[in-house]
């Protein structure tokens, strides 16, 4: 069961209580960069991306709200390190988010400032806490970073908003490793009703990161845990786009093409893997909600795959297609991925 996370509106969408899992990414070009800023917005709306977070390191960088904004319809999030006046300025320039560590910010009088701001432009914060931003005092108290010190660094962080009677609050804990991460996430679901944005910071490379990001977030979000996400990728960003809108398909908790592709055997007649390859590209931008199966051999393969809807099976040098389990086309192996295309197309 999903847990029950209060709803938080990002520019022109909502995240947790019922609403779907968002998938979040982060502009990766120089920040004074603004053409390429606002291409690479343009490309990862377009691969799929629900929100958008920009780093804001210095004043110069606001101004990438607004050419991102004009140009690119995506809620955007300001990524900003202890200077409050980058937040206020964030804000004026239409901002949708901002993420901020309160207690990274200074005193009272600068976190009241961001709060009164946020209150009056409707805009939530994103907590991010992570391994390097624990305060030394939780740190100490528990000789290192664990998921009882990351935990309490971001209620004691939330705290420091809900003093202005500011709820509009979204929370991170991230950690680089899976399971402190996970541990995290679950303590704090269980002490607060704030929406969770997950994620597993500084996963590592396209291989190793989509491991350690599928194994973290999957779980949680099978524990009912997590009301957006953010894969992290030392890669091109839009692999964390497809990344995180393929974990959740594979959880069944967003619509698309779900592929299912036998592992070959002895009894494989066809180049199977090559098959598989060119389906999986040609369908790269189908929206369609269905279950699609590449299998090797006619003897298992449409037994296995009986559940999808569609899929192909070899032959000696022929390919048959099928639908539900049974075989309705029987085409020489050259033409099976154009067939298997033109069946999909029709379907519904
Ligand atoms: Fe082997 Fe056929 Fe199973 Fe593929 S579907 S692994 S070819 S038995």
């Amino acid at each position: 069961m999903r847990r029950n996370s209060k709803e938080v509106k990002i520019g022109n969408i909502k995240i947790g209580a019922e609403n779907s899992v968002a998938v979040q990414s982060m502009l990766s070009v120089p920040s004074y960069d603004v053409c390429g800023s606002v291409d690479q917005a343009g490309k990862l709306k377009n691969a799929g991306c629900d929100v958008l977070r920009i780093a804001i390191p210095d004043a110069n960088a606001v101004k990438l709200i607004d050419s991102i904004k004009s140009k690119v319809d995506i809620p955007l999030v300001a990524d900003i390190h202890f200077d409050h006046k980058l937040a206020l300025e964030s804000i004026e320039a239409g901002i949708d988010k901002i993420r901020i560590n309160p207690g990274n910010i200074g005193d009272d009088s600068k976190i009241k400032a961001i709060v009164n701001a946020c209150k009056l432009h409707e805009i939530p914060i994103r907590i991010g806490v992570n391994s390097g931003s624990i305060e030394s005092r939780i740190l100490e108290k528990y000789g290192e970073v664990t998921p009882e010190a990351l935990a309490e660094s971001a209620l004691y962080n939330a705290k420091l908003l809900e003093k202005y009677d500011f709820d509009n609050i979204v929370l991170s804990l991230k950690s680089s490793s899976v399971q402190k991460t996970v541990k995290a996430y679950k303590i704090v679901a269980k002490k607060c009703n704030y929406p969770l944005h997950l994620g597993i910071t500084e996963a590592g490379t396209e291989t190793i990161g989509t491991i350690k990001s599928s194994i973290g977030i999957g779980a949680l979000l099978l524990s009912g845990i997590g009301d957006t996400i953010r894969v992290s990728l030392t890669a091109d960003p839009i692999k964390e786009v497809e990344l995180g809108i393929n974990i959740l398909i594979a959880l069944e908790m967003r619509s698309g093409i779900r592929f299912i592709s036998c592992p070959t055997c002895g009894r494989t007649r066809i180049d199977l893997i090559n098959i598989a390859k060119e389906v999986e590209n040609a369908l790269s931008n189908c929206k369609k909600n269905i279950k699609i199966a590449i299998m090797g051999c006619v003897v298992n393969g449409p037994g296995e795959a009986k559940d999808a809807d569609i899929g192909i099976t070899g032959a000696n040098g022929m390919g048959f297609i099928f639908k539900k389990g049974k075989i309705i086309k029987k085409v020489p192996e050259r033409d099976i991925v154009k067939e298997l295309i033109r069946e999909i197309d029709l379907m519904s």
